[in-house]
């Protein structure tokens, strides 16, 4: 995978170079989104490419508006299992500022889903905050709420190094969906009845929870645009979090464009739509 600086109002684009003469650029917004089970992946002109969630997360952390990401497969390598060390590759890099003004997509109402026991919504707030819990069946997760306020270093410190995790018999089934062939103890925490089989343990006691945080960053970095507003997630994961988004555009009373980020958010009010460099 390669990231490559690009101009104002390009967004996130991927593009699959194995597939030399058809040129597939497939934008990384709501409008693509494909379904695919336990991950969120984009579709355009019949090309997938999946497992996107967590470059996402590391270019919504980073304030990266616009950038072509060229991918020789069908996923990004998957790497720690977390956002870090495309944070970390993206620093080395550097960021340009463009001369355009970023634009940020601020929630006017709230929109919310619940189903059984799951819900996600997003409604008005400075900046951009996520409040999420996870209840899970297992004496190793369990109940862990968590909450964040996205402002400057919060998710580089906080989130981005938080790894995803699975169940010992979930494994399987994502071996089976082609997903996650190089899956080991080296990019995902692995979650059994009593604890956790990596060595060296947690990075954080509710690494789980933070970690969904993430996804749901990165999921909603698929509006084209950072948010301006408030996440709220119990129990959901990709597939609410799309149908969140796309809730979200179906109604155009509960959000607007606005070119500012409002004040004492972290998210920078001034002229600034960075390119990775
Ligand atoms: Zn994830």
């Amino acid at each position: 995978m390669a990231m490559l600086p690009a101009p104002a109002d390009t967004g996130i684009v991927f593009r699959r170079t194995d597939l030399a003469g058809r040129g597939v650029s497939i934008p990384a917004t709501w409008r693509h989104v494909a379904d695919m089970p336990m991950c969120t992946a984009l579709e355009a002109d019949g090309v997938q490419v999946a497992t996107v969630e967590h470059v996402m997360a590391a270019l919504a952390g980073g304030g990266i508006d616009n950038l072509v990401i060229e991918i020789n497969g069908p996923e990004p390598p998957i790497m720690d299992g977390s956002a870090w060390p495309f944070v970390f590759l993206i620093e080395c890099a550097g960021i340009a500022e463009l001369q355009a003004p970023r634009r940020f997509l601020k929630i006017l109402r709230p929109v919310t889903l619940a189903g059984g026991n799951r819900s996600a919504a997003l409604k008005p707030g400075r900046g951009f905050s996520i409040d999420f819990e996870v209840d899970y069946d297992s004496g190793a997760i369990a109940r862990q709420r968590y909450h964040i306020d996205l402002v400057d270093g919060a998710f580089k410190n906080e989130l981005s190094r938080a790894r995803t995790f699975g169940f010992l018999h979930e494994v399987d089934a994502l071996r089976a969906a082609g997903l996650a062939r190089g899956a080991s103890l080296d990019n995902a925490i692995v979650v059994t009845r009593d604890g956790v089989l990596n060595e060296g343990g947690l990075r954080f006691p509710d690494e789980f929870v933070r970690h969904k945080a993430l996804d749901a960053l990165g999921d909603l970095y698929l509006a084209g645009a950072p948010i301006i507003g408030r996440f709220e997630g119990r129990r959901s994961g990709h597939r609410l979090n799309h149908r969140l988004l796309r809730a979200l555009f179906q109604r155009p009373e509960t959000w607007c464009w606005s070119d500012s980020s409002d004040a004492g958010t972290g998210l920078s009010a001034e002229p600034r739509r960075a390119a990775g460099g």
